[in-house]
């Protein structure tokens, strides 16, 4: 299969606003695909080549388009002939230099980046540069455009959507699945069931400003009760038992094992054979305070001096879900029959305290209880939702009391006076869940030496251009900053503005695609 085909159907199905309009489209584009092309393909479309980051700034390509210009059209019919003379690209092909550019390493690197682009570059139209460039700097990355595409395979493949998500889901990648799906059918998708010591992307939530305006909306309005939980500010834990065998992964579904064997230890001692637990884990005073959450990370990743830091900062873990449950599978099963297993397997002193009810001043209650007792809020969960790996949704609602919200860094301005070669006034935007980030203002308050320290290595390394004294980075930097107030803006392009924002901390464990988006933002106007 040609670029310039994939390109074509990408923009077209960008045109069209009718989703299952898009969704004939990609099918009939995706049964043209040879089997090794498919992943290759599902990459593109989404805006994540298979290779994930390839490392090349926005400095380089910029070098590169001014370099090698693209063929285009004259008016004298030039094209006709460079398109003669063009060897015409074919998605192997870029493929191919992906991975050679993904492979590059060493002190000659940049040059030899620059010198892989130039030659893919060479043999592009300026369509193509043009959709090369976006998809290389992450710009083309739509989650929106995954669903419509999930569906695209589905139809292609003569499968049900719900089978080919479900294995997505699992499987954590849908170019992976689309494989499968075409080569094999059904039979390919089995293998993307819920396995032990193969961790699952965790079921994510959505905000809510009000607890009121969670109980309303969570979704399932019309059934009676919802589960109200402590939010503990901790770090996410999926937990893996089969026998004398236990794995520990983070969010990021990383195995941290090694470097918690208290929580292994605890799950060694539960009777169930075989568990898939979610959770939470968290630092605690003796008390049984919440720790700040930098105390609870200083544990994860750490192979040397376990037992040291084990005595001076126990992790407690506290459970809010099980997946699955002696060789049962509870993905598909609804919550509220989740929770009940999970208090067969789980005794209430690993549990996330919960309490479910349909009275909003028991809910309240509940939720003042939490606060005060040092934690960040309540999540409320609709009862008849199945467990949703790596989706936010509605189903599961966060409802924080403390005024804050997950932004990423656009931006930075180099400081001034005592802040003199530190890069100081963040540019902060919101999520657009059409894609890309919509500023909403700037702040240089809440950081101390160390943070200005650490963001002005962390945004130069992400530098994509400057104008001024204005330094524009990638949106990658993920950081919690806390207001009193949003406001209307006409100074912002997104009609709002926060008042008084100061940063509470960066969340390297989050990406640009976990930030709260614009519609949470507007969510707090008053
Ligand atoms: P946030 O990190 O603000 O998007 O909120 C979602 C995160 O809260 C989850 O990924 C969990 O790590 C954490 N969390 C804490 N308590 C709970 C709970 N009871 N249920 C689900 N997630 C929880």
């Amino acid at each position: 299969m040609k670029l310039e085909d994939l390109v074509r159907v990408s923009a077209g199905v960008a045109a069209t606003s009718g989703r299952l309009e898009k969704i004939s489209r990609l099918a009939d584009f995706l049964r043209q695909l040879e089997p090794d092309e498919v992943q290759i393909a599902i990459g593109f479309l989404t805006g994540w080549p298979r290779q994930g980051k390839l490392g090349v700034g926005w400095a380089t390509l910029a070098s590169v388009r001014e370099q090698t210009p693209g063929r285009t059209a004259t008016e004298d019919g030039e094209l006709v002939a460079a398109e003669i003379a063009r060897e015409v690209l074919a998605l192997r092909d870029v493929d191919a230099g992906f991975e050679l550019l993904k492979a590059v390493k060493g002190k000659q690197s940049g040059v030899e980046r620059l010198r892989l682009l130039n030659e893919l570059f060479a043999r592009a139209t300026l369509e193509e540069q043009q959709f090369l460039t976006g998809l290389v700097m992450g710009e083309v990355r739509q989650g929106a455009l995954e669903g419509v595409l999930l569906e695209a395979v589905a139809k292609a493949a003569g499968l049900p959507a719900t089978d080919v998500r479900r294995a997505a889901m699992m499987a954590g990648d849908l170019g992976v699945v689309a494989k499968a799906a075409l080569g094999e059918g059904a039979a390919g998708l089995e293998r993307y069931g819920l396995e032990l010591f193969r961790p699952v992307q965790p079921m994510l939530a959505d905000s809510a400003s009000t607890l009121t305006e969670a109980l309303t909306s969570a979704e399932g309005a019309d059934i009676a009760a919802v589960s109200v939980e402590w939010k503990l500010d901790g770090a996410r834990i999926q937990v893996h038992k089969q026998g004398d065998r236990v794995a520990v992964y983070t969010r990021n579904l990383n195995d941290v094992t090694v470097a918690v064997p208290e929580i292994v230890e605890s799950v060694l001692s539960l009777a169930a054979r075989e568990l898939i637990l979610d959770g939470e884990t968290i630092a605690l005073t003796p008390d049984g305070k919440p720790l700040p959450f930098q105390d609870t990370m200083h544990r994860f990743g750490r192979r040397l001096d376990v037992e040291r830091l084990r005595a001076e900062l126990p992790l407690s873990a506290f459970y809010f879900d099980v997946l699955l449950h002696d060789g049962e599978s509870l993905v598909d099963t609804p919550l509220a029959e989740r929770l009940q297993r999970l208090d067969q397997a789980v005794p209430e002193r690993l549990r996330v305290p919960r309490l479910v009810t349909a009275n909003a001043d028991e809910a309240a209650r509940f939720q003042s209880h939490a606060l005060e007792t040092g934690h960040e809020g309540v999540m409320v969960k609709s009862l008849a939702a199945p467990y949703a790996a790596g989706r936010r949704g509605s189903a599961w609602l966060k409802v924080k009391t403390a005024r804050t919200l997950d932004l990423v860094v656009l931006a930075a301005e180099w400081g001034s006076g005592r802040r003199k070669g530190w890069l100081s006034n963040l540019h902060l935007g919101a999520r657009d869940p059409a894609g890309g980030f919509v500023m909403l203002g700037k702040t240089f308050k809440g950081m101390t030496d160390e943070i200005l320290r650490w963001q002005t290595t962390e945004l130069l390394a992400r530098e994509m251009s400057r104008e001024g004294h204005i330094v524009y980075v990638r949106p990658e930097l993920v950081v919690e900053t806390a207001f009193n107030e949003v406001q209307r803006s006409s100074q912002y392009p997104g009609g709002v503005a926060l008042r008084f924002a100061r940063i509470k901390r960066y969340r390297p464990d989050r990406t640009a695609l976990d930030a709260d988006t614009i519609d949470a933002v507007r969510a707090f106007l008053p």
